[in-house]
């Protein structure tokens, strides 16, 4: 069988020689054919110019290098587009996701499942902000959004043919791969293992990234929060109307009607408040409305190495034109 390894990279320069290493150790005994596709996610430091080094070399490494920062989710998302293998493993470059475990992977696959999901028993290495955060994330998205969402599991996977064609089907553009994946309801088995601090570099999920993150995981899955909207404005009418009876009953049987000033600028405070919340998020739907309708490609490749660039799903661009060739007469 044929192994795929897609591993997106932003800014890994540091990382990646001791990937490249830990993988080979893994893969190069195992006797599996494998190939390795390096998504370069507009990685401004020396990631590219070290990926096609050892692209050259080693025609089992492919790099594909997109214009921009189109984020991890379109990176995994353009590796999985490319990849030829029997199976596909995602994995992050900073080896917090072990290559120790890939023979195992292969194996639960050889087995039938189509999807194996390593778990992280432990976070060595990420702060308690981080997990505390990822726990409730877990939470609201089982609870909530896709009960099929199995808690901490991340985007390592490892997915079958059939998972990979299915998913190729899906052309999104705000994306999460792990609602995605259980959305497809496929045979799945947990795997349990301690995940590693990075090895080098810093996390390139800050705060904000990770609450953007998880702002699209939630509204690209479900229209729970305008749900929410609805459940809200109904309490606050209650409340409304429950104040306007009282206030009815001051005036008219206990004749005690003071100025009212607070109340009143409490209600139109909070009713406002209310109102512009709904609007807010009836305007984040709209908007992911209006950018799908617009129908863009989900990512633009502009270099290759070892990489036919075949036909495939649709929405997505690969310029042809190597940007360092030379010069057309
Ligand atoms: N990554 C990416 N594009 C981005 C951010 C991250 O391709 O815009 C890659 C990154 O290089 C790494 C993986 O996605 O291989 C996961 O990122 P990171 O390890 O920083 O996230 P964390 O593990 O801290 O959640
Ligand atoms: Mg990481």
């Amino acid at each position: 069988m044929k192994l795929s390894l897609v591993v997106p990279v932003f800014n890994e320069a540091e990382c990646l020689p001791l990937l490249l290493k830990e993988l080979r150790a893994v893969l190069d005994p195992s006797g599996l054919d494998y190939e390795v596709i390096f998504v370069d996610d507009g990685s401004r430091d020396a990631s590219l110019a070290l990926l096609s080094r050892e692209a050259v070399l080693d025609p089992r490494l492919k790099v594909l290098s997109f214009s921009r920062n189109f984020g991890h989710q379109t990176a995994v998302t353009a590796g999985i587009d490319f990849s030829t293998g029997d199976a596909v493993i995602i994995m992050d470059a900073d080896l917090q996701d072990p290559p120790s475990l890939i023979p195992e992977m292969v194996r639960l696959y050889q087995e039938g499942y189509d999807v194996v999901s390593p778990q992280r028993l432990a976070r060595q290495g990420d702060s308690w902000l981080k997990r505390g955060t990822a726990a409730l994330f877990y939470w609201i998205m089982r609870r909530m959004v896709e009960e099929r969402i199995p808690p901490e599991v991340g985007d390592f996977r490892l997915l079958s043919r059939g998972a990979v064609l299915a998913l190729r089907q899906f052309r999104e553009q705000h994306r999460f791969m792990r609602g995605l994946i259980a959305w497809l309801g496929l045979r799945e088995v947990i795997l349990p293992f301690q995940r590693r601090p990075r090895v080098a570099g810093a996390t390139k999920y800050p705060l904000r990234k990770m609450l953007r993150f998880s702002w699209v995981a939630i509204t690209s899955f479900s229209a729970l929060p305008l749900r929410l909207t609805i459940t809200l404005g109904f309490a606050a009418s209650l409340l409304g109307l429950a104040y306007f009876l009282f206030a009815a009953y001051a005036a008219l049987v206990l004749k005690s009607v003071v100025p009212g000033w607070t109340s009143l600028v409490f209600l139109q405070c909070f009713f406002f408040g209310v109102m512009l919340v709904s609007l807010g998020l009836i305007g984040d739907y709209v908007a992911k409305i209006y950018e799908e309708s617009k129908g863009r490609p989900l990512y633009i490749i502009d270099r290759v190495w070892n990489i036919a660039p075949e036909s495939g799903p649709t929405r997505r661009v690969v310029v042809l034109e190597p940007r360092d060739a030379p010069p057309q007469p």
